[in-house]
């Protein structure tokens, strides 16, 4: 059987992973799915991509978290994101809780 490999940005687990963290951290952030997607595509478009090479299928153990100062670059990306978006959210009505 033929293995099936794709590529995987490995980075963007990583912002997915921090974007709850920062959003913690401020309570007046909207969380509805548009918002917390357009947080998260701000940033990655900032943060330069990690591409791994995967296999379809195939079980992986959580990646291991990047070290401390790509976790601040993650950081101070996601927070500038938060902000834009904060800003100028493009939710519509019906999104709002
Ligand atoms: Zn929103």
């Amino acid at each position: 059987m033929a293995r099936e490999l794709f590529l995987k940005n490995y980075m963007e687990d990583c912002v997915w992973e921090l974007l709850d963290q920062v959003l913690k951290r401020d309570p007046e952030a909207c969380r509805c799915d548009t918002c917390r997607h357009d947080i998260v595509a701000l940033a990655l478009n900032q943060l330069p991509p990690r591409y791994v090479v995967r296999e379809q299928g195939a079980i992986y153990s959580k990646i291991a978290m990047l070290e401390a100062q790509h976790r601040a670059d993650i950081y101070s990306a996601l927070t500038r994101a938060l902000m834009i978006v904060k800003k100028a959210p493009r939710h519509g009505q019906e999104d709002r809780s």
